[in-house]
């Protein structure tokens, strides 16, 4: 045997004999895991003899899988209408016509908006029905108004308005100002809607931009409306708010006089919305509109950024709304000019002015209707007239496009209800701060009783 030989026999033996070992390891392995597998095909068995449910158990089993009625919650997508609400909830065309009709008369389809939620009520397909059987839709509208429609016993859909009852919870938030007044309050539980309110309802006394100072102090009551079943609730009405500005305190009440609408008045009964005058000048007219037109001096066709007023030299130009002096002096073509800010928005200004009223200047405060100038006809100008402008953010704008009106102040009996309702809101307020002083809804009783000493 040569040497190579001898070394090809021993490795050929050494093949063969790794080979056996792994057939036996294989065998090993195949036999535990037969042996595995039959075991857990006995206790599978086993398991399934054990829990063969008997009769009352499987009918039980069945119902949870198919219950009789299913809720569903809809949503309403931009673009959707009733049809296609319906439609994505597999509901039949037919059973959505006729829905429809039924609501129609009492909710229009149309007004359907994407802030209602729509919840159903339906059994599901089953050998009886291929399709979805609506029973009840509920449409809710607003937190106390919900349209419901349901099958009567003939099946035939009828609908009907719910109204549930709301409960008015009274709140309140008060504090210094350390950041702003949104983000004091907010952390004091106001709503933003509240808050917005508010600002507007100072917006014609104060200059949000302008006037505050850390550590001054607000305070508001309002109320929030709760649906009484549900606990879901919203943002009601500011009901009186105070801002201390500087050392000065101002307040407002939310009040609806008879025959119009809410709206909120000072401590004295008088409108805090003020408009602007709508003539600045008394007995005036008009000779010149807003627009564009044939220039009187230059001739071409130019836009006219205000109204002018012809009047007789020397006649008083008022300022047109309360506010503060901007500007004061000569002013270009403008000739003698007046600008007065009275608000974040607005401005109005006064030009062609033969002179000013004594002591204004830049920073000096104007109430409406004080006189600021007289008419001229400085500048360029043909005539003695004043030249007024509004402007919205520091551009001319129409007049006519906003509302004018002087501010009204309650009289006679309705100042005397505003008073009562005043001290009504005060009382609230107290009890808010200071739950054990006397309920407000007790003194409501007692003041009705002052005001009509016979109804008991
Ligand atoms: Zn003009």
């Amino acid at each position: 045997m040569s040497p190579l030989q001898s070394i090809m026999q021993r490795s050929t033996l050494r093949l063969l004999g790794g080979a056996f070992l792994i057939i036996i390891a294989c065998t090993i392995a195949l036999w535990d895991y037969t042996t595995q597998q039959i075991e857990q095909w006995q206790l599978t068995t086993q398991q399934d003899e054990d829990c063969k449910p008997c009769e009352g158990e499987e009918s039980q089993a069945s119902a949870v899988e198919t219950p009789e009625f299913i809720d569903e919650t809809l949503d309403v997508k931009r673009g959707d209408n009733f049809t296609s609400v319906l439609y994505r909830a597999e509901i039949s065309k037919d059973q959505t016509l006729s829905l429809i009709k039924a609501l129609k008369t009492i909710f229009s389809p149309r007004d359907l908006r994407t802030d209602h939620k729509l919840f159903i009520t339906y059994r599901p397909p089953s050998e009886k029905s291929a399709t979805k059987d609506l029973t009840r839709l509920v449409i809710k509208l607003s937190l106390e108004k919900d349209v419901v429609v349901e099958q009567d016993e003939a099946g035939l859909y009828q609908a009907r308005l719910e109204t549930k009852e709301l409960i008015h919870e009274y709140r309140h938030a008060e504090g210094k100002i350390e950041s702003s007044l949104y983000v004091d309050a907010i952390k004091q539980g106001a709503h933003p809607k509240i808050i917005h309110n508010m600002i507007q309802a100072f917006s014609y006394d104060v200059d949000f931009q302008r006037s505050f100072q850390a550590g001054d102090d607000y305070c508001l009551l309002f109320d929030f409306h709760k649906n009484a079943e549900s606990l879901e609730e919203e943002p009601g009405d500011l009901i009186y708010a105070c801002l201390t500005l500087q050392g000065k305190k101002i307040h407002i009440y939310r009040h609806t006089p008879k025959g119009s609408v809410a709206q909120y008045f000072n401590e004295k009964g008088e409108a805090v919305k003020k408009g602007l005058l709508r003539t600045p000048v008394d007995g005036a007219r008009i000779s010149g509109v807003f627009g564009k037109r044939r220039h009187p001096v230059l001739g071409f066709t130019k836009m006219h950024k205000g109204i002018d007023f012809a009047a007789p030299r020397g006649t008083p130009v008022m300022a047109a709304g309360s506010g503060k002096i901007v500007r004061i002096g000569r002013f270009s073509t403008y000739g003698n000019y007046i600008r007065v800010r009275h608000n974040s928005k607005y401005s109005t200004a006064y030009a062609h002015l033969c002179r000013y009223a004594k002591g204004l200047k830049v920073g000096s405060s104007v109430r409406q209707g004080q006189v600021i100038g007289y008419v001229g006809c400085t500048g360029r100008a043909t005539g003695n007239h004043l030249h007024y402008e509004l402007l919205a953010n520091g551009k001319q704008i129409n007049p006519k496009h906003i509302k004018m009106m002087p501010a009204a102040k309650l009289k006679g009996a309705e100042l005397q209800r505003f008073m009562a309702n005043k001290e009504l809101v005060e009382k609230r307020l107290q009890n808010l701060r200071d739950p054990l002083t006397e309920a407000p809804e007790i003194l409501a009783k007692k003041i009705l009783r002052l005001a009509n000493p016979l109804k008991r």
